[in-house]
């Protein structure tokens, strides 16, 4: 079989690729120039929220102080630190909760969304202040005052060293190593097709810089603690396939039997899109609170962002998903169809 050579994704034309750089230097502009800088991540966070928000804290750590004292930047994730990111420099001074304060500006950060920011985000509590937004999701609603979403990134750990260098900041090994984890969870270990010649050189660069490439990818992507695992035998055990799509349920009583954490599927889409008959794949997960989270995976060239965005959430073509209400019977009902008609563009 003759392979397809890579292509580098359609670049955007200059002038929007000037606009967006001065958009980057305009964010430069601002965080440097702030005080007090709040940066909040995705509820519900992987690799890449925990990672680029770390990632940003240490650069504007290693900026020279501002003009009038010391520059502080809070890091906020409603959701507190998934233990397998844990190990991540800084990790301990994410906060669940922002302090409450003033602040000079506000950054969001992996999230497409306001939404998605949980209730830590409160934009009419922040005066002035502008709000950042640092993305790499094609279904951004720029929600910003200032938006710089690259959606040929792969990974927002990406679109955050693009800020260093426009800050002019160095990225020590503790930075590396956070942005690198942003990198490799979001592409799986650099198995996506959004994976280009420039991701591996700046993985590089964040590797000559100090992150431990073989560290990182076995405790934030590999390893999974047991109980995870029994939680996937469980779902595995009643996958379901119609045409080209492969789902599966994971129950609130699933989780108390397999002893699993409350949310999330720990990857689990992204195994079942493997199956050889899927096409489309979702792992529909009731929450604590009944609401269903839906993750959703699609095969090169199709596209399960949009119906996420239309379902009120978001993503990338070939990775997704939404929160949608309960009960779970009525979310698979509700998207099924959806699902089906995509895998069939
Ligand atoms: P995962 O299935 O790994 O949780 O998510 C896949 C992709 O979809 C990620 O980029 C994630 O941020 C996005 N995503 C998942 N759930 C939601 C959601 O409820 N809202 C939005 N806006 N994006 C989501
Ligand atoms: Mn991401």
């Amino acid at each position: 079989m003759k392979t397809k050579a890579y292509r580098e994704p359609t670049p955007a034309s200059s002038r929007a690729r000037a606009a967006s750089r001065r958009e980057l230097a305009a964010i430069a502009g601002t965080l440097s120039r702030a005080h007090r800088i709040l940066a909040i991540c995705h509820i519900a966070p992987d690799g890449d929220a925990i990672g680029s928000l770390l990632g940003m804290g240490w650069l504007l750590r290693a900026l020279p102080p501002d003009p009038e004292g010391q520059r502080k930047t809070t890091l906020v994730c409603a959701d507190g630190v998934p233990f397998q990111f844990q190990f991540l420099p800084g990790s301990g001074d994410i906060l669940s909760e922002p302090p409450s304060q003033t602040w000079d500006a506000i950054v969001a950060v992996d999230s497409s969304d306001e939404r998605r920011l949980g209730n830590s985000y409160r934009p009419g509590e922040y005066g002035s202040a502008p709000v950042i937004v640092l993305d790499h999701h094609v279904t951004n609603l720029n929600f910003g005052t200032l938006n710089y979403v690259d959606a040929t990134a792969a990974a927002t750990a990406q679109v955050i060293v693009d800020l260093a260098d426009s800050l002019r900041a160095p990225i020590g090994s503790e930075a590396a190593t956070c942005l690198l984890a942003g990198l490799v969870t979001d592409t799986l270990s650099f198995r996506t097709s959004n994976v280009t010649p420039k991701v591996m050189c700046v993985a590089a660069r964040l590797m000559d810089q100090g992150a431990n490439l073989y560290e990182i990818t076995e405790r934030a992507l590999s390893q999974k603690p047991l109980n995870v695992m029994r939680l996937w035998g469980l779902a595995l055990a009643g996958v379901r396939q119609e045409r080209n799509v492969v789902w599966t349920l994971i129950t609130r009583e699933m989780r108390v039997q397999a002893g699993a954490p409350d949310t999330g599927d720990a990857g689990l889409a992204s195994f079942l899109i493997n199956a050889n008959e899927a096409k489309v794949a979702a792992v529909f997960s009731e929450k604590a609170d009944g609401q269903v989270e839906i993750g959703l995976r699609a095969r090169n060239g199709l596209d399960v962002s949009r119906l996420a965005l239309a379902l009120g959430g978001g993503g990338h073509p070939q990775a997704a998903g939404c929160t949608l209400p309960g009960p779970l019977p009525d979310a698979v009902t509700r998207t099924l169809p959806l699902l089906f008609a995509c895998s069939e563009a």
